[in-house]
């Protein structure tokens, strides 16, 4: 008899030791209440305030969202019925890739069923496809993307994270004839850093490459129509492929890549990540489209979500509990030991109803164990002022190091 339930034992006993074992909050979100949440885990079940939510702007409560995705599910259902090779293309999807083209001033754009298939489908698959390709991929980027990078097997290089000299060398290091694709993200979500775009650029012009960049953490929240750092930066014409996700700002599901009429025909015919699933829903994709289209029109809400950041940064900075700055909107808090985290975490939900997720390795490194803040337009003065008192006695009690950061560690 082989006993299969002890390979398992063994496999979550192993990420015990290693205290990285996780339990997740059991949460309601109370659409109209945002950022409240009900607290399931807990038998009392109790309201919370949610301190950590990727649901940026939260749009995914916006009246005019759900009132698109309602009126798509009523009319055309719930599903999309099939992959797109088999039941064809379902309009509001049709309609979602027109508008996120556009938003990127792209000629195509492609939907996935997420932000982490559009990544691991598009990367992989150019690989694949230009001949002799070398992929050089920042230190830092997302799991999704060095996925896509390693089934892709193309020759790769990981540069110094950010580092535009070290990207440099190893460019310099192949044959300049060689087909090339940098790969980078605009907004690193542990750090909250941006990257040097425009260096990069240059480097790809130089040394003839194509350049891939995520804005999964920028979409929505930066730029006069929200298309990310690039317009911010008046880049998106100098980078060739734009991926992002209409699950974090966006407040929906589903993930895109915006590029020349060519590449997106391409990948929509090789990629398996695209051919092999189920398009999204119309309700979905009718949803998003209608909140790409809100932030494209209105910048009340990124100026509310600006506002509230650095308004609880100077808040933090006041009371002295370490931070690390940066010039977004993720506020990692730092505790730098992974139990403490792991306790601050848990007394903010159990006497406070705060929910701020603690971040431990292997999603950030050994020592830089953080609470990761992310506060959008709607949390409030009164929520902050209680974040920040309960911050400061979550801070004495467990007497955490509020030494001020050294600028190594938050480079
Ligand atoms: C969340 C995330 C993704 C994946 O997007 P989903 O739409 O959630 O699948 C990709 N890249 C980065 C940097 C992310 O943080």
């Amino acid at each position: 008899m082989i006993n299969y339930d002890q390979f398992f034992v063994n496999a979550v006993d192993k990420v015990k030791e290693e205290g990285r074992y996780r339990q997740f909050t059991d949460l309601a979100r109370q659409a109209g209440a945002f950022p409240a949440a009900v607290n399931h885990s807990d038998q009392a079940q109790k309201e919370v305030v949610i301190w950590c939510s990727n649901d940026y702007l939260g749009m995914g409560q916006h009246e005019d969202v759900i009132a698109a995705a309602r009126t798509a599910m009523q009319t055309m259902g719930m599903g999309a019925g099939g992959t797109r090779n088999i039941a064809g293309n379902n309009h509001a999807v049709v309609e979602l890739e027109r508008e996120l083209a556009s938003l990127h001033g792209k000629e195509k754009a492609l939907a996935f069923v997420c932000g982490y298939v559009a990544n691991e489908a598009t990367l992989s698959t150019l690989s694949l496809i230009i001949p002799d390709c070398v992929v050089f991929s920042d230190q830092l980027n997302h799991a999704s993307m060095i996925q896509g990078i390693r089934a892709g097997k193309a020759e790769r290089y990981i540069f110094k994270h950010n580092n535009v000299e070290h990207l440099e060398s190893l460019l310099k290091s192949v044959d300049i004839d060689r087909p090339k694709m940098i790969a980078f993200e605009s907004v690193y979500s542990m750090d909250g850093d941006i990257a040097p775009i425009k260096e990069i650029c240059d480097l790809a012009d130089k040394y003839n490459a194509i350049t891939y960049i995520d804005e999964v953490h920028a979409v929505g929240m930066y730029g006069p129509h929200g298309a990310g750092i690039c317009e911010q930066q008046g880049l998106m014409d100098r980078v060739t492929i734009i991926q992002g996700t209409l699950a974090k700002a966006y407040g929906g599901m589903g993930g895109y890549i915006a590029a020349n009429a060519q590449l997106i025909d391409a990948i929509r015919s090789y990629a398996p990540g695209f051919i092999f699933t189920t398009a999204l829903p119309p309700s979905v994709a009718a949803g998003a489209l209608a909140s790409v289209q809100h932030l494209r029109a209105s910048d009340v809400e990124r100026k509310g979500q600006q506002e509230r950041v650095s308004r609880l940064k100077s808040m933090l900075r006041q009371c002295q509990i370490p931070f690390l700055d940066n010039n977004t909107h993720i506020v990692p808090v730092m505790v730098r030991d992974p139990n403490l985290c792991r306790q601050a975490s848990e007394i903010l939900m159990e006497e406070f109803n705060i929910f701020v997720q603690h971040i431990n390795f292997p999603t950030v490194p050994k020592g830089t164990e953080r609470l990761r803040i992310t506060p959008t337009p709607l949390h409030t003065d009164e929520m902050m002022e209680k974040l920040v008192d309960a911050l400061i006695e979550v801070f004495d009690r467990l007497q955490i190091n509020k030494q001020s950061l050294q600028s190594s560690e938050s480079a």
